[in-house]
């Protein structure tokens, strides 16, 4: 299916052009939320740079190790931001390539652990900070093979090598610095859990603002525009409804067609704008003087179908008049001078059995019949 039927009644061209700049927002935006992700990675590795620094001031590791490890981690994240901003990470279903990234992070810090473990408890412990980055933005599987790939990195550094792994407290100068590593990969554990719950917020604030736009739509669907009575679709599937309560309940269920009188006369002698206005001023007269229970809508037109749901005929007749009365004793002339405004309506009750093609078509012709007695009149059948 091309994009044409997705953004359906538009022209092909707009509609191309329509998912054209959509893809292309959709890339921007996601390149710009990489970048954000890489930038952090970035001040972490920062942060640990500088507490390399401070081992190497007290001579716990050679003073290469820091240009080394700043080289490193962002030669890591430089060739990111490269790659991401040339479009490579978007050929990809997972666009964060969450697993690659993790593997380069952790290999470099068991790299480290390798090459100067009288340190390797900072290196351990940024193995914290690169899983709780990764399960961001990790499904389960990923989040899994990457703790078997931690695992399986930490199994041979502590049972297939004897590497002297090493927390540094010898002075006080290496015990402050290892007590700021722990606070410092505490933090940053927290910060990163904090933006993941500040995530969640903002998808549950856009879940709600999904289901308002929903409803409102369903909402849009049913009703319609010009009057605020439900649409014809609506109102017809509302009577099929009704038909099939009241024969479940066996409650009598009556309904009208309205027509207004010489509405085209209204249209010709005060404009087609002013015939708008007549059709929402009489809708809405209808609306506050129905029952809650009663369904009101627009059935093509200025004719109207009106359900009455638990109304026998009667009752349905004496409403439908007391209607008819309201609306041609509204001051019509606050819009044109010499304006009138009557109805006309057709009012019929469902007998056992019947379908709403027949009960229709009953009350279209109690209203032709009103018509035909001169307008301005209920007819019941
Ligand atoms: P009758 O008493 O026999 O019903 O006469 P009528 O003039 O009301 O009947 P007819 O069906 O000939 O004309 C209905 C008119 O209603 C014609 C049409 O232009 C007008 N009309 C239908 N929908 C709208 C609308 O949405 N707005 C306006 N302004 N006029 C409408
Ligand atoms: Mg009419
Ligand atoms: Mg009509």
């Amino acid at each position: 299916m091309g994009s044409t039927a997705v953004i359906s009644g538009m022209p092909a061209g707009i509609a191309d052009g329509a998912e054209r700049a959509r893809t292309v927002a959709v890339r921007a935006r996601r390149m710009k939320q990489r970048r954000q992700m890489l930038d952090l990675i970035a001040a972490s590795y920062l942060t640990d740079a500088t507490l390399l620094l401070i081992y190497s001031f007290t001579g716990t590791i050679p003073d290469i190790v820091v240009p080394a490890y700043i080289a490193c981690g962002f030669g890591i994240i430089v060739g990111s931001i490269a790659l991401s901003e040339s479009g490579f990470h978007d050929r990809f279903k997972d666009h964060y390539l969450v697993l690659p990234t993790a593997a380069l992070n952790v290999a470099l810090a068991m790299g480290f652990c390798f090459w100067v473990p009288q340190v390797a408890f900072l290196f351990l412990c940024s193995l914290f900070i690169i899983f709780s980055f990764t399960s961001l933005r990790a499904n389960t599987s990923q989040s899994l093979i990457c703790w078997a790939g931690m695992t399986g990195a930490l199994i041979v550094l502590f049972v297939f090598t004897d590497t002297p792994v090493a927390m540094p407290n010898g002075t006080l100068l290496e015990r402050t610095a290892t007590m700021l590593v722990l606070v410092l990969t505490i933090g940053r554990c927290m910060f990163v859990g904090m933006y993941s719950s500040a995530m969640r917020q903002s998808l549950y604030k856009r879940g709600v603002q999904l289901r308002e736009a929903y409803r409102r739509i369903e909402e849009l669907a049913e009703l319609d525009e010009l009057t605020g009575a439900f649409n014809r679709r609506c109102i017809m599937r509302m009577l099929d409804d009704e038909i099939a309560r009241a024969e479940r309940s066996g409650a009598p269920l009556s309904l009208a067609l309205i027509d207004l009188d010489w509405f085209k006369r209204i249209n010709d002698s005060f404009g087609h704008p002013t015939g708008d206005e007549v059709l929402r001023t009489f809708a809405i007269t209808i609306f506050a003087n129905i029952r809650s229970f009663d369904r009101f809508g627009r059935y093509g037109g200025e004719e109207f179908l009106l359900l009455l749901p638990n109304t026998p005929r009667e009752e349905a007749h004496a409403l439908l008049d007391r209607l008819r009365e309201i609306v041609g004793e509204l001051d019509w002339s606050a819009f044109s001078s010499g304006m009138r405004v009557t109805l006309s309506a057709g009012v019929t009750t469902m007998s056992a059995d019947e379908t709403a093609e027949a009960v229709l078509a009953r009350a279209d012709s109690a209203l032709y019949a009103a018509k035909e007695e001169g307008r301005d009149r209920i007819a019941t059948t």
